[in-house]
């Protein structure tokens, strides 16, 4: 047991937790493989893989064809010719995987789903060793499923209003650091691209947002923009068509990372080296130089 919370931990500030850019790439694989395919059986094997706010169990949707995929912050979800959506949320440690004949298959395997597209057949996996990732069946209104109605649209969204993100931040008074990790102000940014922004925007962390200019905060809003950008070419590049796995995706990015998990390491652009702070209960890496309070 101690073991297990020692690891938890360590993954809340050291490990990559699926943000913006590994959603979107995992979107982006679904889509390729899974559309116009129908659903002729689908399961689950753990009492957390469907959320209890599901409006129907997994089964439900059998015989419903799949139409598309879809995406707003970190919520993911495929359409279906039916009046409801099937929503997934990665959490930690979530994966869909298509199971090959010839590969081992996953050893945390939380809901299993058969499709057939004309005499083509493929098996569905969500995969999710800390179970903290979910599925739902769920109603959307305005094209958004209810679990992502709070959830604000990310700035690769057409509804994304910057104008109007900006004055939600200079509206409060917290530290930069938190206001970019609240999903109904902006989605998409977690730990890993929050530091990366704010290093290139040379802003503290703990910066309180009412102290920015509408101009410094646009800045930080186009940093952030550019950024998971960035991380989405990557995964883009290195996205195996067999094997969608959220980890080895947003690994690739790590190549590419200025400050998050840097301690110690020199900034890129000074060469001091990188430091870390906690504040509540997450990591923050920022170059003491370049981020000055
Ligand atoms: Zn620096």
């Amino acid at each position: 047991m101690h073991g297990a919370v020692t690891e938890l931990e360590k993954s809340n500030s050291d490990s990559y937790v699926p943000e913006l850019p590994e959603v979107e790439t995992v979107r982006r694989g679904l889509q390729h493989l899974i559309t116009g395919y129908r659903i002729i059986d689908a399961q689950n094997f753990h009492p957390r893989a469907l959320k209890t706010e599901s409006i129907a169990p997994l089964g439900s949707l059998i015989g419903a064809k799949i139409t598309g995929t879809s995406r707003r912050g970190k919520f993911l979800w495929l359409t279906l010719n039916r009046p409801y959506v099937l929503v997934a949320h990665l959490g930690m440690s979530g994966q869909f995987l298509i199971h090959q004949r010839d590969r081992p298959r996953a050893t945390h395997i939380r809901a299993q789903f058969q499709l057939k597209k004309a005499l083509r057949t493929l098996e569905l996996v969500f995969n999710d060793q800390r179970t903290f990732g979910w599925l739902s069946v769920e109603e959307t209104t305005n094209n958004i499923p209810a679990s992502a109605q709070h959830i604000a649209p990310d700035p690769f969204d057409p509804l994304f209003d910057k104008k109007a993100t900006i004055q939600k931040y200079l509206n409060r008074n917290i530290k930069i650091k938190t206001a970019l990790l609240n999903q109904e102000i902006l989605s998409g940014v977690g730990n890993i691209y929050a530091d990366e922004t704010l290093w290139r925007s040379k802003i503290h962390p703990e910066t309180l947002t009412s102290e920015l200019t509408p101009k410094k905060v646009a800045a930080i809003i186009g940093n952030a923009t550019e950024v998971m950008q960035e991380a989405i070419n990557q995964g883009g590049t290195s996205f195996d068509d067999l094997y969608i796995n959220v980890n080895g995706e947003s690994g690739f990015f790590e190549q590419s990372l200025a400050a998050y998990g840097q301690e110690d390491e020199p900034c890129p652009r000074c060469g001091t080296p990188i430091k870390r702070i906690t504040f509540g209960a997450r990591s923050s890496h920022f170059c003491p130089r370049c981020q000055k309070r």
